[in-house]
């Protein structure tokens, strides 16, 4: 039911944007009403899609006066239904993929602009093609938005050494909720004007306004690069490994760690994959070290010296350096299937959670072994980005468990269990995904009063009438279940 104050700004969007820019058509409706993973169905009368900053302003300030919500969409890969419209229809879609403009490259000051809707592969492109690189990729990066990427602040495979998105943005231009245009492009050094409105945005998941450009901080394009896979016994030696290699480099871009188990899973559901060793072993870490024009750092030669140094001092149980481009691809493409490898074993109650880079190794040995123990025939593990202190945490349902009654049943209790654990340990229950509507119940548990009563004041100042991404992040009283 099409709500008069929606029809209005329906109308208006028609009227300002053309039809072109107001979707209603319900087929062509459909693939942005479903978040990625498929679990959160929405609805909405209509997806406006502006394509000026001018536009966008428009009807942030219509929306505004009419109190018409609107939920802002990039690539619509969030995997916290973030950009999912609520089921009940009370909110439109604003996307800003037809705003997808770079608008410059400065190479010599390694700079970018490019705006909101612009995907994160063309921005790679666009930059590799000026001997430059935005050092930020992941999994979904041939339809992730520079939008959503800002408004997640979102992380990769990169963060160890070039940080999340807070790092790689060095300006923003927005509008909020009022229609008022936040002009934060300037690529200031120095900017001690009060609160930084900037950093305020990048991670507010589009509930404080809507991204229409970023500044983006560009590196040398990579000369040369070298990927090692290392088997070893236990996730703190292979901390203790990246730390002797920090001591010694600063070039190394990923570290990333994988199970033995989850490697099995792989090399069984995927197809053309290989064993990278000969050997079986309990963990793995897949190292990447990079060099870029005019260095004169040889990555390969690097990492066989890390890792020489790492057989002598007992860490490494066995290693391989890839040989060419294809084979550091391949090595790339065990850790990059592993999300997908899981999936084929069943479901699984997946977490991105950090904790103290520190305390990770043991954390991850003990909430699995925490985890099987409360909720038995499950098996925990987890993966990834080991050096940034942030992995992936999948508790896999029992084999033969009628999947969809366990997951439906457990899930949730499985969710609160392990983010108490991380709580427990100082962690955060988001490392990179952001709240979105799936964790706002578990940020209202476990966020503390000082959080929780900032993040709503923040709210209420600069969108009082609570018409941007109603349902996600915070909410200004405590959100009722089920929404
Ligand atoms: C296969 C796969 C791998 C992934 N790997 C990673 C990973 O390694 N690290 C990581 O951090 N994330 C990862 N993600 C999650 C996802 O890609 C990121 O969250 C990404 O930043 C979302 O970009 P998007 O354009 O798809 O945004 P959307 O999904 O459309 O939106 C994400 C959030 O941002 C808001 N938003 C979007 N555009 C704007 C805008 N212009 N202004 C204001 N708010 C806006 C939305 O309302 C929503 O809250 C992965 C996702 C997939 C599917």
């Amino acid at each position: 039911m099409v709500s008069s104050s929606q029809k209005a700004l329906i109308d208006f969007a028609r009227e300002r944007l053309g039809e072109r820019g107001v979707v209603v058509d319900r087929d062509d409706l459909a693939p942005w009403l479903t978040d990625w993973r498929g679990r959160y169905h929405g609805d909405a009368p209509a997806l406006l899609q502006p394509d000026t900053l001018a536009d966008v302003a428009a009807i942030l300030e219509r929306a505004n006066a009419l109190g018409v919500a609107l939920v802002p969409q990039g690539g619509n890969t969030s995997m916290v239904g973030g950009a999912t419209p609520p089921a009940d229809g009370s909110a439109l879609i604003l996307s800003l993929r037809r705003m997808n403009r770079i608008r410059r490259i400065d190479a010599d000051q390694n700079l970018a602009v490019a705006e909101a809707g612009v995907i994160l592969q063309n921005l790679h492109e666009a930059a590799e093609a000026q001997g430059r690189r935005f050092p930020l990729t992941l999994g979904a990066r041939g339809s992730a938005t520079i939008g959503g990427l800002v408004s997640t602040n979102a992380g990769g495979t990169q963060v160890l050494r070039h940080g999340t998105m807070r790092a790689l943005v060095a300006g923003v231009e927005a509008v909020l909720p009022d229609g008022a245009i936040h002009d934060g492009l300037a690529p200031l050094k120095k900017d001690n004007r009060g609160y930084d409105l900037n950093q305020l945005l990048i991670g507010a998941e589009g509930t404080l306004g809507i991204i229409t450009a970023a500044t983006l901080r560009l590196v040398p394009a990579i000369a040369r690069r070298a990927v090692a896979w290392v088997g070893l016994d236990h996730p703190r030696t292979a901390l203790n490994l990246l730390r002797r290699i920090e001591a010694r480099t600063d070039a190394i871009e990923s570290f990333e760690i994988i199970p033995g188990d989850s490697l099995a899973l792989v090399l069984s559901a995927i197809p053309d994959t290989r064993a990278p060793l000969a050997s079986e072993h309990r963990w793995h870490v897949l190292i990447e070290a990079v060099s870029g024009e005019g260095e004169e750092l040889d990555p390969k030669k690097l990492l066989e010296t890390v890792l020489a140094d790492a057989f002598e001092a007992g860490m490494a149980e066995d290693a391989v350096i890839a040989a060419s481009e294809s084979q550091a691809e391949a090595l790339w493409k065990l850790r990059h299937s592993l999300s997908e490898a899981e999936r084929s074993a069943g479901p699984a109650v997946q977490h991105d959670i950090s904790v103290p880079v520190a305390a990770m190794p043991d954390f991850m040995i003990d909430a699995a072994r925490e985890a099987e123990a409360r909720f038995p025939g499950t098996h925990a593990t987890a993966f990834g980005h080991l050096g940034d202190g942030n992995v992936h945490f999948h508790v896999r349902a029992p084999q033969g468990a009628g999947w969809d009654r366990w997951y439906a049943q457990e899930a949730e209790t499985i969710s609160r269990f392990v983010n108490d654990l991380v709580v427990a340990a100082g962690g955060s229950i988001s490392a990179e995904h952001g709240i979105g509507q799936m964790k706002l119940h578990e940020l209202e548990r476990l966020g503390s009063p000082a959080r929780l009563s900032m993040l709503r004041a923040v709210k209420a100042a600069i969108d009082p009438r609570a018409i941007c991404n109603p349902g996600k992040l915070v909410s200004l009283a405590p959100a009722s279940r089920g929404t």
